[in-house]
């Protein structure tokens, strides 16, 4: 029995498990670290994860899903084939995968995990999270913040020097900033800002408008196997370009070659707004922390956007700081969960670390103001609480009489609710009460894991609680049940050779993106081996797949 931590990311996912000697990455059923968090259904109607589902995305958008953290919590629905599915329950299916995985690679069976989150994701994207474990039959009880993981995995490999840290995540789609501070074993956030709609991709996009703008392509004319292509190029290109001064991104489209020449400078340009973006959460972190880049003992930079030098040395010239780079961004929030994991399981050779983590976003209900005739917000929790955090406030009757009471939640900065995020509300009776008399309280308490209660007591001293007040986030038992039963229903293509899948859907999608004499080779060759695969014996199969995965590699290099 096995409790392991995992990094359940917008782009890729990562398990890992702390033992004896330490913390260790768990490897997928491909052998690699990263698995995509990608889900598609294969022509047979299996389930397919990770890289076989990523290389499909091309070449079967339709039957493919990617990103969809993005959207956790949402009533956002993605189409595999015919049938409809949530992030959540997508999420659901990449949890059961790493899981199936992480038994297979540990030899036991796994009991619980510990899954990191970005720290500005709200109530409702942690609960969805939580409830995608649940959906995968996974026990999770805990949910670690990325940023506080990163320093963890940080400050494992540091000998824990004690003092204040700035942690940047800038993933595949999302920015995290958080300051930490790490004294005497207790590590504390004492501020988180973000963007959840800023990352790598935002990149990829840049990149794409200016090809099709340089090429004269215009984005109503293509079709979405296309779009699709330019994209995958467009981040081939960046990528490139973080290990070479210039790269020269081509796209063939009906026997047409396309090419655009891009350097650093010239990225910088046409992602000016992706930078003054990446700004602005840094800014704000350190002004409600109150401190200056250079009293931090270091800025640590993870996610795979941080491995781009322009991003690196744009966060030194706004900082005036240089970030350390010395942790491997694709994995440290991984270790960080996997260490937090150990913690849990209360392993010897950890040191008990008390993490504290803060509330991101100020929380209150909306009131009248009987001054002005308008609706304001009254603010119950402020935004940088720490956790657990709990505060009351007394409400008055607006009227003679009055014998009900509504109380509307939101989240947010705003003065205006409006202009924030509706949690949910909740009504409650009270006993007739008089115009300016107390009506009732509301308290708001928002646990360790981020999800918030909220309790109303009227006069009478009878009290409402709700763990949510959105029906639509918090599933009942019988609802969970149903999608649970769904779930289960779907064919996992474990039993198929995954290699040989990867092989086959790769060599599909470079014949998408080839030109036609080299199309031709390689449909040929894709014939070959699929004939191979059907009537060779083990040594030849395994023989046909050394070759063919040479030949794929020597043919996605040209
Ligand atoms: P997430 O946490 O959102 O899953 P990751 O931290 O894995 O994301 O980062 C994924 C993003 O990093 C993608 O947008 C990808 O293009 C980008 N990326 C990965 N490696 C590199 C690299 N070497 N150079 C530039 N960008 C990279
Ligand atoms: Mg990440």
């Amino acid at each position: 029995m096995a409790i392991i931590g995992i990094d359940l990311g917008t782009t890729n996912s990562l398990a890992t498990i702390y033992t004896e000697d330490g913390v260790k990455l768990i490897r997928n059923s491909m052998g690699k670290a990263l698995t995509p968090s990608v889900v598609g259904v294969d022509d047979d109607g299996n389930v397919i994860v990770g890289d076989v589902a990523k290389e499909r995305l091309i070449s079967h958008p339709d039957m493919t899903a990617a990103e969809f953290k993005r959207t956790m919590g949402t009533d956002h629905e993605y189409s595999l084939g015919k049938k409809k599915y949530s992030s959540q329950q997508l999420s659901s299916i990449v949890l059961r995968k790493i899981v199936l995985d992480a038994k297979e690679f540990l030899g036991e069976e796994i009991d619980e995990v510990v899954i990191s989150v970005p720290a500005y994701f709200n109530d409702k994207m942690r609960i969805a999270t939580k409830q995608a474990a649940e959906l995968a039959g996974i026990k999770c009880e805990r949910l670690i913040n990325e940023p506080s993981a990163a320093a963890l995995a940080y400050l494992h490999e540091h000998e824990w020097k004690d003092g204040t840290y700035m942690v940047v995540d800038f993933g595949g789609g999302t920015l995290d900033v958080s300051i930490i501070d790490s004294f005497d074993s207790v590590m504390e956030i004492i501020a988180v800002a973000g963007n959840n709609q800023l990352g790598g991709k935002d990149f990829n996009e840049a990149i794409y408008r200016h090809f099709c703008e340089v090429n004269g392509l215009s984005d109503s004319d293509l079709t979405a196997e296309e779009k699709a292509i330019i994209y995958r190029m467009s981040e081939t290109t960046k990528i490139a370009l973080s290990t070479t001064p210039m790269a020269v991104m081509s796209v063939v489209l009906h026997d047409q070659k396309y090419s655009l020449a891009l350097d650093n400078n010239e990225l910088i340009r046409i992602a000016h707004e992706v930078f003054e973006k990446l700004y602005e959460p840094i800014k704000k972190a350190l002004k409600d922390s109150r401190l200056r880049p250079q009293d931090l003992e270091a800025i640590v930079l993870v996610g795979g956007s941080c491995k781009m030098p322009t991003v690196v040395s744009y966060l030194e010239k706004v900082t005036g700081v240089k970030p350390c780079v010395d942790i491997d961004s694709d994995t440290a929030i991984g270790f960080g969960a996997g260490i937090y994991s150990g913690i849990k399981s209360k392993n010897q050779n950890l040191k008990e670390v008390v993490m504290t983590d803060i509330c991101p976003f100020s929380l209150g209900t909306s009131t009248h103001d009987t001054k002005t005739d308008e609706l304001i917000m009254s603010f119950i929790i402020e935004r940088n609480s720490m956790l657990p955090c709990s505060n009351m406030k007394d409400y008055y009757a607006l009227y003679e009489n009055q014998t009900e009471v509504k109380f509307d939640i939101f989240q947010g900065e705003s003065i205006i609710p409006e202009n924030n995020i509706k949690l949910g509300s909740i009504s409650i009776k009270c006993p007739p009460t008089k115009k300016h008399d107390f009506i009732a309280s509301a308290r708001l308490t928002y646990d360790i894991n981020g999800i918030l209660i909220v309790d109303i007591t009227n006069a009478d001293k009878e009290t409402t609680t709700r763990t949510l007040l959105d029906n639509n986030v918090r599933l009942s038992e019988k609802e969970m049940e149903l999608i649970k039963a769904k779930l289960d229903q779907l064919r996992f293509s474990e039993e198929k050779d995954e290699e040989q899948e990867l092989l086959i859907s790769r060599a599909e999608r470079i014949i998408e993106e080839s030109l036609s004499i080299q199309r031709e080779i390689l449909m040929v060759a894709l014939r070959d081996f699929k004939v191979a695969m059907k009537y060779g014996n083990t040594v030849e199969k395994r023989k046909a797949k050394e070759e063919f995965s040479a030949f794929l590699d020597r043919n996605e290099s040209d």
